[in-house]
């Protein structure tokens, strides 16, 4: 039996198409750009494009790494795109964001991991869309401060890195990147005074008292805004999937959340990095 045909309903999402998705599409893809909703076969897609807010991918659609959960190509990167920053920020102002979420691929091929075309981008970005906030959802950079540091002084309005699973799971799922080293970019960015998001997929085969641990780890170093989501195995080649989590279960994380100090939680099957991701500034309002 298939892993689709196993599906609970919870999962099942809305699907692709309309106006505001053809319009999407086409903004993509006239400024050569790749979305990480259409790269990690996000099961949203058809909800937020249809609402008009998509991931833009920079760096190219092809990842350094090989992550045991991730639908982007593993493969040697192409060239760096010297106009990407402008075309992301012509993208975003023709899409009207008031919210964009920016990521990108791990580019272990770059000195700088890609941090000098991260700033440029951000730089852009706000040059052109001055009244967006600006969401970044950025890669470890190997822990190189220097990179983390171009990023910062750029100055998004939120610094999103996800750390994916609990400690133990780290080598399993993601075996080029470290616990502690994703801790220190959370740690360094809530230092600074940023704006600090994380996220980690359930269902994988952490235990309860590891997820909590990991909860109460993560506020420890100052992150405000977490997102929980179910693991949804992307082919036959990647991890499998340990346990489809309940709603009531997600819900109750996201109660946690909030009593130990998180400012905003989404929590629910189909959440992912990015989903609803300007939903705390209308919290704030
Ligand atoms: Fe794209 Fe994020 Fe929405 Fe998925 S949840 S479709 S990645 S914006
Ligand atoms: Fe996917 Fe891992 Fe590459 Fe990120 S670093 S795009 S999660 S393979």
């Amino acid at each position: 039996q298939s892993l689709m045909a196993r599906k609970p309903a919870w999962l099942r999402a809305k699907i692709p198409g309309g106006a505001a998705y053809n319009e999407i599409r086409n903004i993509v893809s006239f400024y050569h750009l790749h979305t990480v909703c259409e790269s990690a076969l996000c099961p949203n897609i058809g909800e937020c494009w249809g609402r008009k807010t998509a991931t833009l991918m920079i760096l190219g659609d092809r990842c350094t790494r090989s992550c045991r959960f991730c639908a982007v190509t593993t493969a040697k990167p192409l060239g760096v795109d010297p106009e990407e920053p402008k075309n992301v920020a012509l993208a975003i102002q023709a899409m009207g964001l008031k919210y964009a979420v920016i990521t990108s691929v791990a580019r272990d091929d770059l000195k700088d991991g890609g941090a000098d075309i991260w700033a440029q981008t951000i730089r852009e970005v706000r040059a052109l869309n001055p009244h967006t906030k600006i969401e970044v959802l950025i890669p470890d950079f190997r822990g190189n401060r220097e990179s983390l540091r171009k990023v910062l002084e750029a100055k998004p309005d939120v610094l999103n890195h996800n750390v994916e699973t609990v400690p133990r799971l780290q080598k399993l799922v993601r075996p080029q990147a470290r616990y502690d080293r994703s801790l220190e970019v959370l740690r360094t960015s809530a230092k600074e005074g940023f704006l600090t998001k994380t996220g980690f997929m359930l269902g994988i085969g952490e235990t309860e008292k590891e997820i909590e641990n990991t909860l109460l780890e993560l506020r420890q170093v100052g992150v405000q805004i977490l997102t929980l989501g179910q693991y949804l195995r992307p082919s036959k080649n990647h991890l499998p999937i340990d346990r489809w989590v309940s709603p009531e279960e997600f819900q109750s994380w996201k109660e946690y959340g909030l009593k130990i100090g998180f400012s905003h939680v989404e929590s629910g099957p189909l959440v992912r990095s990015s989903y609803h991701a300007d939903e705390h500034l209308k919290q704030q309002e």
